[in-house]
């Protein structure tokens, strides 16, 4: 039998990549069988709705290419697959549960429950609507109580599962709360739906984070009720995060972007996340190799390569993993990429192309662009007297102007203002002056860009810049230095 997994979100409004790598393991562990992928939205819980929250869910697996079989938008045999819409069928299933018994009406008013908490407010339910007779059932019912449907825990034993990460998880049945199944609203919790969901829609391996680990044995107690399969578990470590004093925890926005948009925003490629957010949890067999696209993800992944340990999200490892994926674009997709980064500028297309092809070994993020191409659209303020000199290129204070004169002279008479023809010219021009070629570049670069740092070497940005803003610049520069 093939592989069935979901990803079955709650529309929260963003996209944690904790989420997302369960989404992306869960669509892996699928693929590489060549099973189905479902996409079920869990709504549920009415007070967290956010609204459009769905499309971002949708939206974020587009783009990263988790594309589903089965799904809202592109439907299935097994939908509606968006939980509110499936409410009969949580109701139905609860009816079938109470009359096989394993679940019961509790008619306990709001006020009841809450005596029953201690002052620390924990406390659990004393089981006082467990043992009611039909006659007070029905009673409560044709007086239209408000009731929740809860599950009839066993009350002795032992109920364990083999979870294909983390082994065999047991609990004592007599630790188990009779959690509620069916709220008062009529809607159903996570704990209920999620099962029923996951059996009527055939998954056989659920994927997920291990916040889940400890309450699957009463999980496992639904499907053992109803007699149904249990699929197998497989639950994903942690993803944590390192503050700046060195402590781990569960990563969150104090550790940086936590959200898939957040990141895209920031100037991360999908790829690049989807590939580091893949080895968080999870060593591919067999390989050293750390590079992987979607396809080649598919083909390697196994369950057996995923860790229990939990693991930590580095942010600098994956800025160096970003830096890789872009190095490695085409120029297309690059400008394409970055193009929403740039924000306004005045380059016509050709010099644009030359700027980005200047960049694009030079970045690491997308974000990092507008800081580096911004001295070509406007000279920066700079301080001549502290960025002329040179030890290395033999340039001082005092010469710097003779040799911008000689550089100015040069390129106001260079017939093409080419970065090749314009670096002949003027190495000619260092070698009549037996000056290093280094100093005069040195210089026309100071000049033409203000900063010490640059994308591209001096006549690069020269023919970026072109003759009459590279003339302006090294007045400019001429002024400063008299
Ligand atoms: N809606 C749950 C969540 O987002 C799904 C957990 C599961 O995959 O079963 O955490």
């Amino acid at each position: 039998m093939k592989p069935v997994t979901r990803f079955a979100p709650s529309p929260t409004g963003y996209m944690h990549i904790g989420n997302l790598r369960s989404a992306l393991y869960a669509f892996l562990l699928s693929k590489h069988e060549g099973g189905t992928f479902i996409l079920r939205i869990e709504d549920t819980d009415r007070e967290r709705f956010v609204e459009g929250a769905t499309d971002v869910i949708k939206e974020t697996l587009k783009i990263t290419g988790l594309t589903y079989d089965e799904g809202p938008d592109v439907g299935g045999e097994h939908g509606p697959y968006i939980q509110s819409e499936r409410l009969p069928i949580y109701r139905e299933y609860a009816k079938k549960l109470i009359d096989l018994g394993h679940a019961y009406y509790c008619f306990c008013s709001k006020e009841r429950l809450e005596s029953l908490h201690g002052e620390d407010g924990v406390g659990g339910y004393d089981r006082h609507c467990r043992n009611l007779t039909q006659e007070e059932i029905d009673a409560e019912l044709a007086k239209g109580t408000p009731y929740v449907i809860r599950q009839k825990m066993p009350e002795e034993g032992v109920t364990s599962y083999v979870d294909a990460v983390y082994g065999e998880i047991s609990t004592e049945n007599k630790e188990l709360q009779d959690q509620i199944l069916m709220k008062a609203d009529g809607y159903p919790t996570y704990n209920f739906c999620h099962v029923i969901d996951d059996h009527l829609m055939g998954v056989t391996h659920v994927v997920r984070g291990c916040e889940y680990l400890t309450s699957t044995p009463k999980y496992a107690l639904l499907y053992d009720a109803y007699g149904w399969e249990r699929p197998t578990y497989i639950h994903l470590p942690l993803m944590m995060g390192r503050g700046a004093d060195g402590t781990v925890s569960k990563l969150s926005k104090r550790h940086g972007a936590v959200s898939f948009a957040a990141l895209l925003a920031d100037g991360y490629l999908s790829e690049a996340i989807i590939n580091y957010i893949a080895l968080l949890g999870w060593c591919p067999k067999g390989t050293e190799n750390e590079f992987f696209t979607l396809e080649e993800m598919i083909r390697v992944f196994t369950v057996d390569g995923i860790n229990k340990s939990s693991a930590v999200f580095d942010y600098e490892k994956l800025l160096w993993f970003n830096g890789e994926y872009i190095r490695r674009m085409t120029p297309m997709a690059f400008k394409e990429a970055a193009l929403p980064f740039l924000g306004e500028h005045s380059l016509p297309e050709d010099k644009l192309d030359m700027v980005l092809s200047l960049v694009q070994p030079r970045i690491e993020k997308l974000s990092q662009i507008r800081e580096k191409i911004g001295f070509f659209l406007t000279l920066p303020d700079y301080d001549a007297t502290a960025l002329f000199p040179n030890k290395k290129n033999k340039v001082t204070l005092e010469n710097a102007k003779d040799l911008l004169l000689a550089a100015r002279d040069t390129l106001s008479e260079a017939p093409e203002f080419k970065s090749d023809a314009l670096f002949a010219a003027l190495g000619a021009k260092a070698e009549e002056l037996a000056v290093k070629a280094g100093a005069i570049l040195w210089c026309v670069r100071i000049a033409a860009s203000g900063q010490a740092v640059t994308p591209g070497g001096a006549t690069e940005i020269l023919e970026v810049l072109g003759k009459d803003e590279s003339l302006l610049r090294i007045d400019e520069a001429l002024k400063k230095l008299s």
